[in-house]
This record gives structure tokens, sequence and C-alpha cells, in this order.
């Protein structure tokens, strides 16, 4: 490439300047318009059910374990034959995700052995106080479809937990309970 000149080296830097005012805008108009993220963007995390209304977490602290910046806790309890809210032995009693310290790598669901976590394209969750950016079971639980029945309840009639991992469970029985019957709760 030639060398310019010294005296031409100013115009050579208003000439990137003149050639960027005819470029197109791009200018986000958020909030007034949101433009959709890419599909697998990490933003606020989910905590999934089964397609009977279980949840698949079991309460084993892998994401938590798995987190860089330890902005998750997990506290895991027993279900009973009267309260079952998973499949297996244990499940997610307590919750919690501090989004103040999440940095939103994603480590957390690669360490989920059951993909009971999965981060939505949510991005919306600035707030004006630490205590909201904390999120509890009750926020990240995913909402319940029609046809699912809310936990806690029984199994699938002659499932296992083994039949939920394998994804054969495809909705509820009437033997499980009053089913949801709107879009989402
Ligand atoms: S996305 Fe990363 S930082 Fe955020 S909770 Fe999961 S592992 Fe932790
Ligand atoms: S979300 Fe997954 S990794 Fe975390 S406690 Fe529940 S089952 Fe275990």
């Amino acid at each position: 490439m030639p060398e310019v000149p010294r005296f031409l080296e100013p115009l050579a830097g208003f000439g990137v300047t003149f050639g960027t005012m005819f470029k197109p805008a791009h200018t986000e108009q958020y909030p007034e318009e949101k433009v959709p993220v890419a599909p697998r963007y990490h933003g606020r995390h989910q905590l999934n059910r089964y397609a009977d209304g279980l949840e698949k977490c079991i309460g084993c602290e892998l994401c938590a374990w798995a987190c860089p910046a330890d902005a998750i806790f997990v506290e895991g309890a027993d279900n009973t034959a009267e309260e079952r809210y998973s499949p297996g032995e244990r499940y997610g009693r307590n919750y919690q995700i501090n989004y103040l310290r999440c940095i939103g790598c994603g480590l957390c669901v690669e360490a989920c052995p059951t993909r009971a976590l999965t981060m939505t394209n949510d991005y919306e969750m600035a707030d004006d106080n630490r205590t909201d950016l904390i999120y509890t079971k009750e926020d990240l639980l995913a909402p319940l479809r029609t046809g699912m029945v809310p936990a806690p309840h029984d199994l699938y009639p002659g499932a296992d937990q083994g039949d939920y991992y394998r994804g054969e469970i495809t909705g509820s029985a009437p033997e499980q309970g009053e089913p949801y019957d709107g879009e989402a709760s």
C-alpha cells in the first residue's frame, strides 16, 4: 500500500468519518423495539418439568459445584410417597440463582444430569435492589402447560424414573390428579 504523505494524514482520517456517515445506522431502539436475540442466547435460567408436571431437578447440586461464580444455591430433599416432586429419590426443595454474580457462562447447564436446567432468551432482569436479583425456585420453575398436573403427585402409573429419563412420559394420567387447563401458569 502506497504511503500517504504526512500532510494528507488528517484527510485520510476524515475519510473514514465521511465514509461511515453514509452507511445505514445499526442503532437498536430498545426498549421500544425489541430485537430477537440469537436462538442459543444465554438468558435467564429455567427449571424444567416433565410432560406430566413433575420437576426434572433432583437436587444433586452439580450445577452449583460447576458454577465458577458461586451464583447457585441448591438444597435437596427426599421425595416421599405422600409428596413427590420429581421422579427420583430427591428433588430440589430450595433453588436460588444470584444474578448479581452470574456471568451467563452456561457451565451449570452443562453439568446438569437431567436437563432440568436450561437457559431462556429472557434478558430483561434489571432491577433497583439486590434482593430481587436473587431468583428463587418459584421464579425459575417452568410454567405449567395444558395437561400437566402441578407437583407434588405420584409417578405416571406403571412408570419408573428410568421411563422419565428416557423421555417415555408424554403427558399426565387421570390417576395423577387434576390437569392444568390453561396455556401457561
Ligand atoms: S451461567 Fe455460569 S455463572 Fe451463571 S449460574 Fe450458571 S455456571 Fe454460574
Ligand atoms: S438443576 Fe440439575 S444439576 Fe442443578 S441440582 Fe437440579 S438436577 Fe442437579
